[in-house]
């Protein structure tokens, strides 16, 4: 083993990267001083080095539990293309192949041992960790996938109970417990269960920058709004369906439109799955439309997007789901589809449980679910609070915070929807309410001679949609109950006669779903991302002569950054990060003389291009820090422009329609001073007028970003306006 100056040295050597992910540093520190760990990160926060780079560097074997043999498999391949030792013993092994590894380990060829569980405690082979321990050391247990020690875990595995053996058969090896989990339950449980002495627990934020979230109505044009998006998109994707029978038919469907789609669920056989799965990781397919039996066993870090197609049963199995997306820290996105109709469904199969409890937990989920799904603020915000996890909001990569919603008040609607139901005596459902609402001539409506009440007829304003969209809110809310006896019956509440006493509003979200402008920005530089395709198809070329997936390669991020930086020299391509000593001298040639072929093709010259690019307009280079998430002071300080400068580029922006939240950039006293200030003088153009009526104590920069805003929201209500006197 070389020895390192410093870890940093060492990251570099064995993995090419330049610095440690947060909270990697000080666990491999501990690690080195052999305590006991309790290592709880987010799928992609990089666990595995945390392990693995104390393996390195400590004297002897490390031996990592892990589940599922296709992990296993997945970690030594990755590690062996760093140049490093490590095997794996599982039941895909013959007798002589198991003798073979266990002699190298025995040769101290080996630094990292991954086993199964029931394997590893087994009396036949304990005595093999035995002799290591005796003849080369014993520097650590890693546990992975932690939580299946756990019945309140997501995934118990009665085997994982075993492991306490481990601290009784070694008390002084010192034990590493990893896991994605969130809930505390079960990092209490796992420091029991594996009897973690006075553990050191580290617990990293739940938040995932690199993913976008957002939430998307699912309709009939659903289909063709997936298959606009795959075709956009490079990189693979996963569709999450519930059923096989919908994974069945969405696959068929995209394999007709030339998608390279393949199914994933419980009904094929297992060579099938595990083919299919294969392909996948080996990028032979784009897209895995799957159950979410799909999933656990995968650890491919370059999922570009993972879709659900049908609502998610909780929230935190759908943030362990999107969370399949991204991995490898490069954006991704991930969207949920959303109808009520999903919602009927779910709620109709919480009915058909007969365990009173079960039953409540899942209306419980489902609620968190419905909170999530429809919520208004911050997607992050939602999920993270789920895991007990503040978060301020304004994330800037979701729906919500790159194109807020507007709210407007309902509650004359909503009385008038309420006193309807109590009209019709709290007897019927969503449908009637709103034929009387409309005034429909409905047999069934004339016959309860419901023609003759008061609130006949008084809805006529709104679409049946409309009304619908307002009976769910209410539901939703809390403002109005429905009978679960399948017939659905609406009923009022204590908070149904708050609102028709007028001493409770209304808000309705009103969707104007504005696509986020693409962030691809970067890459669509046609050159790069020509060289970039290249790249990938080089490194495919690779990952299927050596049989491993191509991320283990190259990630797509070391990539991206070849593309861009364009090296010539073996010196030149070390500095990338992700390129380490090992896979420099595997790989390097190849990769230049492809980016020199490159060049020359584009007449590029030989020097690598250093030249910035510099964007025409100064007000984009403002818009790309804003999203990048600094604040106005900060881009003043960095393009060395004057405040007002800045604020003045992003109400241009605002006004061109950029999705743009003006909440980070006008407080919200603000906004309601400036906006009584709008109304009361009648004036929404000039900055002056409202600036002497506020006595001038309101910067000029926020009443314009504020006036840049409320002009382009008037606009949009009188487009929708028009556009629904047309339909
Ligand atoms: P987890 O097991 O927590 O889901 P992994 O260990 O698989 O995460 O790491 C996720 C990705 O992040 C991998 O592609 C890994 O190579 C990469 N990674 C881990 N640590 C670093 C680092 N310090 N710098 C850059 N990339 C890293
Ligand atoms: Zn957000």
């Amino acid at each position: 083993m070389p020895p390192f100056p410093s870890l940093e040295k060492a990251l570099k050597h064995y993995y090419g990267y330049d610095s440690f992910r947060p909270g990697q540093r000080q666990i491999v520190e501990e690690a080195l001083q052999n305590r006991d760990l309790l290592i709880v990160m987010p799928t992609g926060g990089g666990k595995s080095l945390c392990f693995q780079l104390p393996a390195l560097l400590k004297p002897g074997l490390t031996v990592v539990v892990s589940p599922l043999i296709s992990l296993m498999q997945d970690q030594v391949e990755a590690l062996r293309d760093n140049g490093i030792g490590a095997t794996f013993l599982n039941s895909s092994l013959n007798q002589w192949q198991v003798r073979h590894r266990e002699e190298a380990i025995l040769n101290n060829k080996v630094k990292l041992l991954y086993v199964a569980p029931e394997r590893l405690v087994s009396e036949r082979f304990l005595p093999f960790i035995d002799l290591v321990k005796h003849q080369i050391g014993l520097n650590g247990f890693a546990i992975d996938e932690a939580h299946c020690v756990s019945e309140w875990g997501h995934d118990f595995r009665p085997e994982y109970r075993q492991l306490a053996r481990l601290r009784q058969r070694y008390p002084d090896i010192p034990i590493m417990a990893l896991t994605a989990t969130a809930t505390e339950r079960v990092r209490q449980d796992i420091m029991t269960q594996l009897r973690l002495a006075n553990p050191q627990v580290h617990v990293a934020s739940f938040n995932r920058h690199n993913l976008y979230y957002e939430v998307l109505p699912k309709s009939k044009n659903t289909y063709t709004e997936i298959l606009l998006r795959i075709r956009q998109e490079k990189g693979s994707g996963i569709i999450y369906c519930l059923s096989r029978k919908t994974v069945d038919e969405l696959t068929f469907k995209l394999q007709k439109n030339e998608i390279n789609a393949l199914p994933y669920h419980a009904g094929l056989s297992d060579e099938e799955r595990a083919n299919n799965q294969t392909r996948f990781i080996r990028d032979d397919v784009q897209i895995m439309v799957a159950t979410v039996a799909f999933g656990m066993g995968i650890n491919k870090p370059d999922v570009r997007f993972v879709m659900h197609y049908d609502l998610p049963r909780n929230l935190e199995g759908y943030y362990q789901e999107a969370g399949r997306a991204g991995r490898d820290g490069e954006s991704a996105k991930c969207t949920l589809f959303y109808s009520y109709g999903d919602v009927k469904k779910v709620e109709w199969s919480i009915e058909q449980r007969t365990d009173a409890k079960e039953q409540q937990i899942a209306r419980h989920q489902l609620r968190k679910v419905l909170d999530y799904a429809e919520g208004t603020e911050c997607r992050r915000t939602i999920q993270l609070s789920y895991f007990g996890e503040f978060f301020a909001g304004s994330c800037g990569n979701c729906d919500n915070c790159c194109s807020p919603k507007n709210t407007e008040d309902w509650s004359t609607e909503a009385m008038k929807f309420l006193s309807c139901v109590a009209r019709c005596k709290e007897r019927y459902g969503m449908n009637y309410i709103i034929e009387v609402l409309r005034g429909s001539k409905n047999q069934k409506v004339l016959q309860n001679k419901h023609d003759e009440l008061s609130t006949y007829g008084i809805g006529k304003d709104r679409t049946a949609e409309q009304w619908k969209m307002l009976g769910r809110s209410l539901l939703h809310q809390g403002l109005l109950d429905q009978t679960t006896d399948g017939y659905a019956v609406l009923k009022l509440n204590p908070l149904s006669w708050e609102v028709m006493r007028r001493q409770r509003s209304v808000h309705l979200v009103v969707t104007a779903f504005k696509k986020k402008a693409s962030e691809e920005t970067n890459l669509k530089k046609a050159g790069v991302e020509i060289l970039f395709d290249k790249l990938r198809k080089l490194r495919k070329k690779i990952a299927d002569e050596q049989s491993v997936p191509p991320y283990v390669v190259f990630a797509d991020s070391t990539l991206k950054l070849m593309a861009q930086m364009q090296p010539q020299t073996l010196s030149e391509f070390s500095q990338l990060s992700g390129v380490g000593t090992y896979k420099l001298n595997q790989y390097g040639e190849r990769f230049i003389t492809e980016i020199k072929a490159y060049r020359q093709e584009q007449d590029l010259g030989t020097s690598p291009s250093k030249t910035k690019k510099s964007n025409p307009d100064t007000r984009l280079t403002t818009w790309e820090l804003f999203e990048q998430g600094l604040s106005v002071e900060e881009i003043a300080s960095q393009r060395q422009l004057k405040l007002t400068t800045i604020q003045g580029h992003l109400a241009d922006l605002i006004e061109q329609g950029k999705p743009i939240d003006l909440n980070p950039l006008v407080s919200p006293e603000h906004q309601a001073l400036i906006l009584k200030a709008v109304r009361e003088t009648g004036v929404s153009e000039g900055i002056k007028p409202i600036y002497e009526y506020l006595n001038e104590k309101i910067d000029y920069g926020e009443i314009r970003l504020f006036l840049a805003w409320w002009r382009q929201q008037q606009q949009e209500r009188s487009e929708q306006m028009l556009n629904s006197n047309k339909g």
